[in-house]
């Protein structure tokens, strides 16, 4: 329990084996000192005598396999310590993996490929970064792919996208996010176009796996792919999909024995399907919450983490100089789709969109395809199948000038001029 630390704080004895769990009240900001013995966030340990802040909204858990003494200083919601987690299967998971590296190693052949899924909020994001976090910890370079479009921890949300690890996350950060591989999927739901994700996930798998082709390290680190939350119907055709992709050797299903009888019996009897317990530390997040988490994620690529590294522009962008783009056209019933076009094509097309005030607020990537590439039914495969170099937001349109303004991370002008349209959308309150 809790009681007067050396700060001014409350101070945490923790027995070995367990974990402090709290959550940060909205408008507030807690600090986390270790004072002694080891302690970890996710995977990510602790330095002693550093001070750790947490935003609003945080919901954090600090684990110990040793035993140590924390303090905590700030609101929080709640704060208490939990005897009963599911870490030391997470441990073990770990260890299968990395006996699977060693195998990968000694036999000249690929490390695992681990896809993670289960319904929203039973700790997929964070079993993630556990298992990448002791991978890189033991010397190995795996690589993260962030196909939950809702919440990524990787690049804006609306996004899909690839992250070779190099060092562990950091505990408030999380993983430093230099040159990911970044897709525009345009929305935060896989539902909203589920054929432009599962090619988005086959782009991706495909990168990664010519990336394995030259780079051994990225070979035999293997990957760590964390899904959405949506198991049913199409959600779970996308991870059939997504699991035969990317050849994966493993699957972990966090808490629902349906979705892990369900893959069981679809997927090839290669594939090695665990079920594992969710946490009971992990939080429910309101619809309230999962808005603002994404709100977050947005004003952190323009204004840095905590709002305090990053100055973005504002400047005006002639229409005339872009081409925006709206991926998949309004679907229609088949009957009345023109002959030899299917309901596919319908969903990978790219429409031209003018601009118009409805525009405003709305999150555009910018494409990487070059501007000049040639014109036609290739050139919109290539845009469909091109990463994105970055995002803007559109403040204002002036229809009469035929300009808009936009937010952007650098100065103008912009480095291409291809640009996607996302259902997100941003107000800078700053
Ligand atoms: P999912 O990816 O399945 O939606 P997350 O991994 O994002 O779930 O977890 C949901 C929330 O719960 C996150 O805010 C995360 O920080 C928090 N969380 C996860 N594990 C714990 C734990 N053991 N104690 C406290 N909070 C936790």
């Amino acid at each position: 329990g809790g009681g007067a630390g050396s700060g001014g704080g409350s101070r945490f004895d923790l027995e070995k084996e367990t974990e402090l769990r709290f959550e940060v009240e909205a408008g507030e900001r807690v600090q986390l000192e270790l004072l002694s013995g080891l302690a970890e966030v996710f995977g990510s340990e602790l330095n002693r005598n550093k001070k750790y802040t947490f935003g609003p909204g945080s919901k954090i858990a600090v684990f110990t396999w040793q035993g140590c003494s924390l303090s905590l200083s700030g609101k929080t919601e709640v704060a208490y310590v939990s005897k009963d987690t599911p870490m030391l299967l997470y441990l073990n998971t770990h260890a299968a993996l990395e006996q699977m590296r060693r195998q990968a190693e000694r036999e000249n052949e690929r490390g695992p490929r681990v896809m993670v899924v289960g319904p929203t909020d039973v700790g997929k994001s964070t079993v993630s970064r556990l298992l990448l976090n002791y991978a890189v910890r033991l010397g190995r370079r795996p690589t993260l792919v962030e196909l939950d479009v809702g919440q990524s921890s990787v690049s804006v949300p609306g996004t899909m996208s690839a992250l070779y690890i190099e060092r562990p996350a950091d505990v408030e950060e999380g993983f430093s996010v230099q040159a990911p591989l970044v897709f525009h999927f345009g929305s935060t739901t896989p539902g909203t176009n589920i054929k432009l994700y599962n090619k988005l996930t086959s782009c991706l798998a495909e990168v990664f796996s010519q990336r394995c082709e030259v780079n051994r390290k990225a070979s035999v680190g293997g990957c760590i792919i964390n899904t959405c939350g949506w198991v049913k119907g199409s959600g779970y055709q996308a991870l059939v999909h997504c699991a035969s992709a990317f050849q994966v050797d493993v699957v972990l299903v966090l808490d629902q024995e349906r979705l892990y009888n369900e893959l069981k019996r679809d997927l090839p009897h290669f594939v090695r399907v665990v079920l594992l317990p969710k946490s009971g530390g992990v939080v429910e997040r309101s619809k309230d919450c999962r808005r603002e988490t994404r709100d977050d994620k947005i004003r952190e690529y323009f204004y840095g983490f905590r709002s305090t590294s990053f100055y973005p522009h504002a400047f005006d962008v002639r229409f005339s100089d872009v081409r925006i783009y709206k991926i998949g056209a309004p679907s229609i019933p088949d009957s009345c789709l023109p002959l030899g076009m299917s309901q596919d094509d319908t969903q990978l097309k790219l429409v031209p969109v003018s601009p118009g005030r409805d525009l405003t607020h709305h999150v555009l990537s910018v494409s990487c395809v070059e501007d000049d590439a040639e014109a036609g039914e290739s050139r919109s495969r290539g845009i469909l199948e091109s990463p994105v170099c970055g995002f803007i937001v559109v403040t204002a349109v002036d229809t009469q000038a035929q300009v808009m303004t936009v937010l952007a991370p650098a100065p103008r002008p912009l480095p291409r001029h291809t640009l996607l349209i996302m259902d997100i959308r941003f107000i800078d309150l700053k």
